[in-house]
């Protein structure tokens, strides 16, 4: 029987432990401060940061959504971030992606500093990840929800052959590098990879963040391997309903998979509960400084 790889047992654990932190902080005066930036209205958007806003109180932290005009210029909106990144008590900020057209070429990351980039984008975080040096870095928030999983569900990525569909900054190039460095032997696809079918029939762990509804089914598996598929894909369906990039149903008929993650419910909370981590590393981060 395929496994099914929920968050929730997850989140529940670690904001135990997150909570608790938040309160060894507060004995130092400390409160984890994140700053979110939202521009716009875009309707996805705002589940997202208002799930990012209820888990970082729930843990006790402080979080505010700054709610900025579709239309504001790009001065503005730099000088919105430059006054962030100056507040010696907002430990973290993040802007929420997509951003308007006219703001995409925005060097956000020139803006916030790597201190309190806890979305792991910055160039320096990233080249950490490269590096293999965690200790002062933050590792990005989907990569690092997805290891959290696998350790929770008990499976070591040590010599398995994972292959990930997807290479985008956030998602698949760290998730690649992150696995790397756990020993793992990466195959990373995307839109011009070739054969791909034989190459998920290949693979022990399948990871999907192409951002195609349905995409993977069981023509994508053989009938030897058992993988595990991680879906990371967020997908709307005309019906509102939310789906991931693999055929869920299709998977689960097959049969041939030995755990999966469902949509909702799999990774989304997983990439929060990441956030909240960060946010909390950056915070401790914080008194080492003052105190230095
Ligand atoms: P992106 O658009 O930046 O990148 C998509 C990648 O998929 C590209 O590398 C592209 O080459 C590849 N791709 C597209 N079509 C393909 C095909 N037919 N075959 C092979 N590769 C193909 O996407 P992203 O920002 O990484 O997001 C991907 C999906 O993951 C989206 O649905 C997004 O909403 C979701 N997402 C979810 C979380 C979460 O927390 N669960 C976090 C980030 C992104």
């Amino acid at each position: 029987m395929t496994v099914l790889l929920k968050a929730a047992p997850i989140v529940e654990k670690h904001t135990k432990i997150l909570k608790q932190k938040t309160t060894s902080l507060s004995l130092k005066n400390v409160v984890p401060c994140l700053k979110i930036v939202l521009v716009g209205n875009d309707p996805a958007s705002k589940i997202y940061t208002r799930n990012k806003k209820r888990l970082s109180e729930k843990i006790n932290a402080s979080c505010e959504i700054i709610v900025l005009n579709e239309d504001i210029s790009e001065s503005d909106f730099v000088n919105k971030l430059r006054k962030l990144v100056e507040n010696v008590k907002v430990h973290g900020i993040l802007v929420q992606l997509p951003l308007p057209k006219h703001l995409k070429n925005v060097d956000i990351h020139k803006i916030i500093p790597p201190e309190k980039d806890v979305d792991g984008f910055h160039s320096q975080n990233l080249g950490r990840l490269m590096e293999g040096h965690f200790e002062d870095s933050f590792v990005p928030c989907t990569p690092k929800g997805i290891m959290t999983l696998l350790d929770f569900y008990g499976y070591n990525v040590m010599g398995e052959h994972v292959v990930i569909i997807g290479r985008s900054l956030i998602v698949g190039k760290p998730l690649a590098a992150l696995m790397t460095h756990h020993h793992a032997t990466v195959t990373l696809c995307h839109s011009r990879t070739q054969n791909l079918e034989y190459l998920t029939k290949e693979a022990d762990i399948i990871v999907t963040a192409i951002g195609r509804p349905k995409f993977l089914t069981r023509k994508h598996l053989s009938l030897t391997k058992i993988p595990i598929i991680i879906d990371v894909g967020i997908n709307s369906l005309p019906n509102k309903k939310l789906c991931g990039d693999v055929d869920f149903e299709d998977i689960i008929d097959w049969g041939m998979a030995t755990a999966i993650t469902p949509v909702p419910g799999g990774v989304g909370p997983l990439t929060i509960l990441s956030l909240a981590e960060n946010l909390l590393i950056a915070a401790e981060r914080s008194i080492y400084e003052m105190e230095s």
